[in-house]
């Protein structure tokens, strides 16, 4: 691995710090995106969406998508200074993240030259926000079980089903989402992907909120829904494959960078007391901490290592399901230790005189554990790792 960054790489990273500084508003930025990934209010999800269009317009959404699309044809280590400086400004997660990072991908590879014209460009502007209609009451894990249908009909499909745990579902435009063809055929064949208007007549979007108390999903059912034909991506009945694509997207998008957090930890733990004193003055507080962010540079490595893979133009490792379960777990490890560290503060939801960020590690101890199920869980990635990766037996 070469860790330096060539002269154009660094005046490209210091083009994006400087455009992010003049042009995100203050009121936009966040300190964990992560927890706050689906807006609180449509209020703040309109403001997100016109930021979208304002980065989309200066050419900063989708860099890594080809220019025919609207992105910027940015090689890989570019879309790794963007996000590095995006997360450094406090940026928050576009709302049209699943449009931008699964389902657009998934168009331009499987999709008709009408569907890339159709959708591509609106996906980055934010004009169309899209959310993952995947999972079922009885198809999470096992999504090859789902049970909506969707009947041929000629010119469309009749839908008919329910949807559960869809992020944004009720502020999204439009859902891609998986669908049974052929009621007879094998579990794997026999499925579609299909892309549904939102506002179609019959949709029924209902919030489910999360011990956060934030409506961060939904349930969503459909009742003699009208899907055009126009609206298949890939074959009919061979929606599996093109759903594996959407996933691949998914988990290489996974596990993100913990150094911020830890970061977090070690400014509370100068401002939080234990026992009369600073907590970071404890031996216990900074061998806990120094073992956190061991554990997080090494996840740094291991996605640079994956990185590396992918520049010399090698095909994927094990390193998505890797990166996924040790990420994730790691985050939950990062919040509960911040939990140990404030005691009973940790409970508080509103800000105190002592700690005015409370709400903040009470919001990160409640969400963090909900990324180690999303995108499939981490007893899952055990699975994919102890079968393809370690070839052990089933
Ligand atoms: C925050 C959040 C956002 C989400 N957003 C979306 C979304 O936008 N769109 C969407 O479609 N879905 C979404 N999901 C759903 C998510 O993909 C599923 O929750 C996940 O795939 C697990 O499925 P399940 O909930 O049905 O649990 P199940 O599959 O029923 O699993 C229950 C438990 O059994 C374990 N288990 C299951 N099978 C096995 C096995 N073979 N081996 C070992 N253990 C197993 C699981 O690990 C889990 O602990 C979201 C979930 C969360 C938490």
């Amino acid at each position: 691995m070469d860790f330096s960054y060539t002269p154009e790489q660094e005046a490209f990273r210091m083009q994006v710090r400087r455009w992010l500084a003049e042009n995100l508003p203050p009121e936009l930025r966040i300190d964990d995106p992560v927890d706050d990934w689906v807006p609180a209010s449509r209020e703040i999800f309109e403001r997100r969406r016109a930021w979208q269009a304002k980065m989309y317009a200066a050419g900063w959404v989708g860099i890594g998508w080809p220019k025919e699309y609207g992105g910027r044809g940015a090689g890989l280590l570019e879309q790794v200074i963007f996000n590095e400086e995006y997360g450094r400004a406090r940026a928050p997660i576009l709302p049209g993240y699943s449009g931008i990072s699964m389902c657009g991908p998934t168009i331009a590879q499987w999709g008709s030259d009408e569907q890339r014209r159709r959708f591509l460009k609106r996906i980055l502007s934010g004009e169309d926000i899209w959310c993952q209609g995947y999972s079922e009451p009885a198809a999470g894990s096992d999504l090859a079980a789902v049970q909506t249908r969707a009947e041929d009909k000629g010119d469309y499909f009749v839908l008919n089903g329910q949807k559960v745990w869809t992020s944004a579902a009720q502020y999204a435009d439009w859902m891609y989402l998986l669908a049974r063809t052929e009621p007879g055929a094998p579990r794997h064949l026999g499925i579609s992907y299909l892309l549904l208007d939102m506002r179609s007549k019959g949709v029924e979007v209902r919030p489910l909120v999360t011990a956060a108390g934030h409506a961060h999903f939904n349930q969503v059912f459909f009742e003699d829904v009208e899907v055009p034909k126009e609206n298949l991506v890939g074959p009919a009945n061979q929606g599996w494959k093109v759903a594996m694509t959407t996933l691949s997207y998914e988990r290489g998008a996974s596990g993100g960078g913990y150094d911020s957090q830890i970061h977090g930890l070690v400014d509370l733990a100068h401002r939080h007391q234990i026992d009369g004193r600073p907590a970071w003055e404890h031996d216990w507080v900074r061998q806990r901490i120094a073992h956190l962010a061991i554990e997080s540079r090494a996840a740094k490595y291991t996605r640079l290592r994956s990185l590396t893979r992918q520049l010399k133009g090698q095909p994927p490792g094990p390193e998505g399901s890797m990166l996924k379960l040790f990420g994730t777990e790691l985050g939950v490890r990062i919040a509960f230790f911040a939990a140990e560290m404030l005691g009973p503060y940790a409970q508080l939801a509103q800000p105190m005189p002592a700690l005015a960020d409370a709400p903040r590690w009470q919001n990160r101890v409640i969400n963090s554990r909900q990324y180690t199920i999303a995108g499939g869980t981490s007893e899952i990635q055990r699975n994919i790792i102890g079968e393809r990766t370690l070839k052990l037996p089933r």
